[in-house]
């Protein structure tokens, strides 16, 4: 049974009732962002039951010494771990010299808590009686500005409704923190100074070894009635806290409120030597605003977001709350603003994954934000792999590769490899297709080719020699081999000939020879720029094209199916359907060695083949394939549902279609893998979103031109998107009877609708 405790709302995550064991899976679900930071949702008050606390920061992580049972040479040293910072969001409340804290309270009603998506902020409101016999109503109220992006704002109000009461706020700032995850117990943090300044209060900071520096910042405001007043304040502080303390008489039926502006500035993004008076900066312009208008100008930002990234589904609200939740999460995380930051599988919402960047990226997330958002974000996912070229060529040589041959790490947050198991490190190394399917996938997408002779090609140099180097001729089969490899599908290692890998590199070396000659024909300055750089000679590409040519792939006659990897026929192929219900999920109830010896599949790996070069193959080649894979596939990994929904929409199986798509959608608000609790799974989220879009739209790039062939789940009476295409803003509507397409402004754009062209001007919308 999935959980289902959040009430179906079109533009809303609601949680009405309070429940202890809810608490973690909704500190995960509630969580806010603005692409800079991000905070689980977290209580302000103390809470003494059991919770994950967790603040983050883009780009700010720690180095933790690798833990392994075995050494193997070419381990990476560290795990880069996202850190929980400084706590900003604190506020302890005094009712009458007894805390106020929901796990000791004798009675909670009327909890209900809100992550407003149009808005983007987190509400909650509650009626606590304390074992003073207090009862108190509280009503909180959180954001994380998106234009101020070092910010947070709180309002939290306190109304006592059974007597006259003293009330003590206590807001604080907390360095004293520790990571759930950690390998050595080490401490991440060191904190430098606690200061205060007449209302504002900071703690200096920073990362141990990676030499973050951190001011946290916070200044108070209170209200009586909403009306601001000021109290004395007293000050309680120790070498990792701060806190601001604030006490009033407030008569029943009154109410004592608190505006906290707080957050982080760092070394990141201004001198170190400077953060202090940056913080006060920050916090003066929160000062001079106050919370209302910061949250008029939240409210705007996020019209601005929405206007662009929203999906309307008709007629199935569960669905559309997915995928609004979907994409509120994605833009918490990543907003493209800066190239130096990438998109964490858990985002700010955990630690899991450790934050860092996986090919995740380049495989799920780059669509989304190219389609609704400007072209430059794509641009900078992109950036971001080139500035690493240098370490992904150190990481190659690690491993015994020479001459420029580049490997993309599997686990990264500044280009060196973090991930430690081997059978990942080493072998998992279709990421490195990725990189390259990602850039291809961008210049279709935009039309933006100067992407490839200013920083492409650089990276398809560096990848085709890694894959001519990895690639060893066999004699016995007369054609090249990929040996020793672990493919999409973790829950196979050390496997020969991945058919996905093997493609994907034979796809590279071509792509890369095609480039280089466009490159060299095109914009010769540029070629001799890039051949000097990284002395490239024009028989390498001959050898690339060779390899290429002659590569291998494991085909079985007999079924008309390319296979996974050498010898998957031998395996005992009993279907997913005939596994017993109590045996799943198989991670978690199997021995590792009784997987590797299955047909599992943890998630899309010859099919991932099938939606990355989907105009390669045939219909006809599509079906089979999926009919024989999808049987042995236990979706496991968050990433898996979304690649089937697509390519069963595209095969016309719209129940199976519909079904993923749910689960793709909801997978983390029914917490379908039932680990909601350590955080939401982030860069499937962009899948869910190629699900509609390219699912249900069926949405492709055909020859320079937007392709669609629609098709809509039973459930649904219709279904809407935008999409940002060259500059063009297109808005896709389908119903039940047709489907209109129309333009916001600028010249007219062709389209092909199931096939057939069809021109979209700004001056109407076109119907069929
Ligand atoms: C998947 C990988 C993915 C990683 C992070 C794993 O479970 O198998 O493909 O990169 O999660 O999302």
């Amino acid at each position: 049974m999935n959980q289902d405790y959040i009430v179906p709302s079109p533009w809303s995550i609601i949680e009405e009732g309070f429940e202890k064991d809810r608490v973690k899976s909704s500190e995960s679900l509630f969580s806010i962002g603005n692409g800079a930071m991000g905070q689980r949702a977290n209580f302000e008050e103390d809470y003494s039951g059991k919770t994950f606390q967790g603040s983050y920061i883009g780009g700010v992580y720690y180095p933790d010494k690798t833990r392994v049972g075995w050494w193997k040479n070419g381990y990476p040293e560290y795990f880069a771990k996202v850190l929980n910072a400084p706590s900003w969001i604190g506020i302890k409340v005094i009712i009458n010299g007894e805390s106020l804290d929901l796990n000791t309270c004798t009675e909670v009603k009327n909890f209900r808590r809100e992550l407003n998506m149009k808005e983007g902020w987190l509400g909650r409101s509650f009626q606590a009686t304390l074992t003073n016999d207090i009862t108190v109503k509280v009503e909180a109220k959180r954001f994380l500005s998106l234009d101020l992006d070092e910010l947070g704002a709180i309002k939290y109000e306190v109304t006592p409704l059974n007597e006259d009461v003293t009330i003590s706020y206590e807001s604080y700032l907390d360095s004293g923190i520790t990571n759930e995850d950690t390998n050595w117990d080490d401490q991440f943090w060191n904190t430098l100074s606690v200061t205060e300044d007449k209302e504002k209060a900071y703690i200096m900071a920073h990362t141990m070894k990676t030499f973050f520096y951190v001011c946290t910042a916070m200044v108070n405001k209170l209200t009586v009635n909403d009306r601001p007043i000021s109290l004395a304040r007293k000050t309680n502080q120790s070498d990792t806290y701060i806190g601001h303390i604030y006490e009033t008489d407030i008569k029943e039926g009154e109410t004592f409120g608190i505006h906290k502006f707080a957050g982080y500035v760092t070394s990141f993004n201004h001198d170190k030597d400077n953060l202090l008076s940056a913080a006060d900066s920050v916090l003066e312009q929160a000062v001079s605003a106050g919370y209302e208008a910061m949250l008029k100008d939240q409210i705007k930002a996020w019209a601005d977001i929405w206007s662009m990234a929203d999906i309307t589904i008709d007629g199935d609200i569960k669905a559309q709350q997915g995928i609004r939740f979907n994409i509120m999460q994605l833009n918490n995380t990543y907003l493209g603003k800066d190239a130096r930051l990438n998109i964490g599988p858990k985002g700010f919402t955990g630690e899991k994954y450790g934050g860092s960047t996986y090919w995740d990226t380049e495989a799920y997330c780059i669509p989304f934000y190219m389609a609704t958002k400007d072209q430059q974000v794509a641009r900078n996912l992109l950036t971001y792999r080139y500035n690493q070229l240098d370490k992904a060529i150190e990481n190659a040589e690690k491993l015994g590769f020479k001459d420029g041959a580049a490997l993309y790490p599997m686990v990264t947050m500044n280009g060196e490899e973090c991930h430690n198991e081997w059978e990942i490190t080493f072998e998992e190394i279709h990421r490195n297709g990725a990189m390259i399917f990602a850039i291809y996938n961008y210049v279709r997408y935009t039309g933006d080719y100067s992407y490839i002779p200013e920083k492409g090609l650089e990276v398809m140099i560096g990848v085709a020699r890694f894959w001519k180097q990895r690639a060893t001729y066999s004699e016995q089969k007369g054609k090249y081999v990929i040996l020793g490899v672990t493919g999409p599908n973790e829950y196979e290692n050390n496997v020969n000939n991945n058919f996905y890998t093997n493609y994907l590199a034979k796809w590279c070396l071509e792509y890369a020879a095609e480039q280089a000659a466009k490159v060299s024909d095109e914009s010769a300055s540029d070629y001799n720029r890039i051949t000097e750089k990284t002395n490239l000679q024009e028989d390498e590409i001959v050898t690339w094209k060779e390899i290429a040519e002659n590569m291998y792939f494991p085909y079985s006659e007999e079924k008309g199916i390319y296979l996974q990897q050498d010898g998957f026929l031998d395996k005992e192929l009993v279907t997913v359907a005939d596994l017993n219900k109590t045996e799943r999920p198989i991670n978690q109830k199997w021995s590792w060695d009784r997987i590797l010896r299955s047909p599992y599949i943890k998630q899309a790996d010859t099919l991932q083949c099938f939606y990355f070069f989907g105009d390669r193959f045939t219909k006809d080649e599509l079906s089979k394939h999926y009919d024989f894979y999808e049987p042995f596939t236990v979706h496991e990994s968050s990433l898996s549902p979304c690649v089937h929904s697509i390519l069963a929409a595209d095969l016309d199986k719209m129940e199976q279609a519909y079904t993923f798509y749910l689960r793709t959608s909801r997978l983390d608000l029914d917490d379908y893998n039932k680990e909601v609790h350590e955080g939401l799974h982030i860069t499937s989220m962009a899948g869910t979103w190629m699900s509609v879009v390219e699912g249900f739209g069926g949405m492709r790039i055909e020859n320079d031109k937007l392709s669609f062939s629609p098709k809509m789940p039973e459930a649904w009476d219709g279904f809407s998107f935008k999409i940002n295409f060259r500059h063009q803003i297109l808005k896709v509507a389908i119903t039940k009877d047709k489907f209109s397409f129309s333009l916001n402004e600028g010249d007219d754009l062709d389209i092909l609708v199931n096939g057939k062209e069809l021109t979209v001007s700004s001056k109407e919308a076109v119907t069929v």
